[in-house]
């Protein structure tokens, strides 16, 4: 179901939208780094571009710093093609793995989702047409869609572990945002632009739903985009929906410049002084509260 908008724009241009397109317009062009989505840019042959967003997506949680480390030991690991690597005859064993660790996720838990990935190439040959498989002809529905392509990763799992599982392979369809994996959406359907990879054609833009993270539910309360309280899939449904309206053939494009003001600490909602050159300041409630 797609998110009914709570945002005080109407459908159409209207120049309510100028605080938002004026934010693409700057954000275009932004320095990729510290953003996990610089990893699959390191890859020219697009099955590895493919692997390596889904592996930097799913464990892009945490400080930037360590989510850094960790993927870049993670893709020395794999090199010098995460693709061939995950395909190989001999797969990538527990030893190798040992010591490779991400805050709660331990290395037998990465050396699980490893062989999960794995199974679903084997199977599929690419991960877009495991997607496609869980779509069996239906109209697409990304919530119902993503809950079946995580649903076919999960059950590979084994025994054990189960918190670990359910967080790399998240269910959509219990309410959670998936972040992670609406951020691998975003990457490998939308562009290329020089930000998201432009991957696959299964999935259309205008079925995105935002990458639902503290930064994105926050911006998304302060500028009017939700009224929800809880961020999880509907919150994300009714950002997304807001942004619909600005643009409906690709509503998720306001994401990356959106979660950048966060990120990037230009808007703290705490400093003196910056909402006077905040892009999205003519919609933002929490400008006002802000002495300057
Ligand atoms: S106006 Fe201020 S508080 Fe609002 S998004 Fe911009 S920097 Fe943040």
């Amino acid at each position: 179901m797609k998110g009914r908008s709570v945002l005080p724009l109407r459908e159409g241009v209207s120049p309510a939208h100028a605080p938002l397109l004026r934010l693409l317009a700057e954000g275009r062009g932004a320095e990729l780094s510290p953003d996990p989505v610089a990893f699959p840019h390191r890859y020219p042959d697009p099955r590895d571009a493919e692997a390596a967003a889904f592996l930097a997506a799913s464990f892009a949680f945490g400080g930037v710093l360590q989510i850094r480390r960790f993927l870049s030991r993670l893709f020395d690991l794999l090199s010098p093609s995460p693709y061939a690597a995950l395909t190989a005859a001999k797969p990538v064993g527990r030893r190798p793995v040992a010591g490779l660790s991400h805050r709660f996720i331990s290395s037998e838990g990465v050396y699980r989702f490893l062989r999960c990935v794995r199974a679903g190439y084997i199977e599929h040959g690419s991960l877009e047409r495991l997607y496609v498989a869980g779509m069996e002809g239906d109209a697409p529905d990304l919530r119902r869609d993503l809950a079946r392509f995580l649903g076919s990763l999960r059950d590979r799992w084994g025994e054990d572990l189960g918190r670990e599982r359910d967080f790399l392979f998240p269910r959509p369809e219990r309410g959670s945002a998936c972040k992670r994996h609406n951020l691998f959406l975003r990457w490998v359907v939308r562009g290329p632009d020089g930000i998201d990879l432009g991957l696959w054609r299964a999935v259309s833009p205008r079925d995105l739903i935002v990458p639902l993270d503290t930064h994105m539910a926050r911006l998304g309360s302060d500028l009017g985009l939700t009224r929800r309280k809880t961020p999880d899939w509907r919150m994300a449904e009714e950002i997304t929906g807001s942004l619909r309206l600005a643009c409906p053939e690709d509503p998720v494009k306001f994401d990356y410049p959106l979660t950048r003001l966060g990120i990037l600490g230009v808007c703290t909602a705490s400093r003196r002084g910056v909402c006077g050159r905040c892009p999205v300041a003519p919609l933002c409630s929490r400008r006002s509260r802000i002495p300057r």
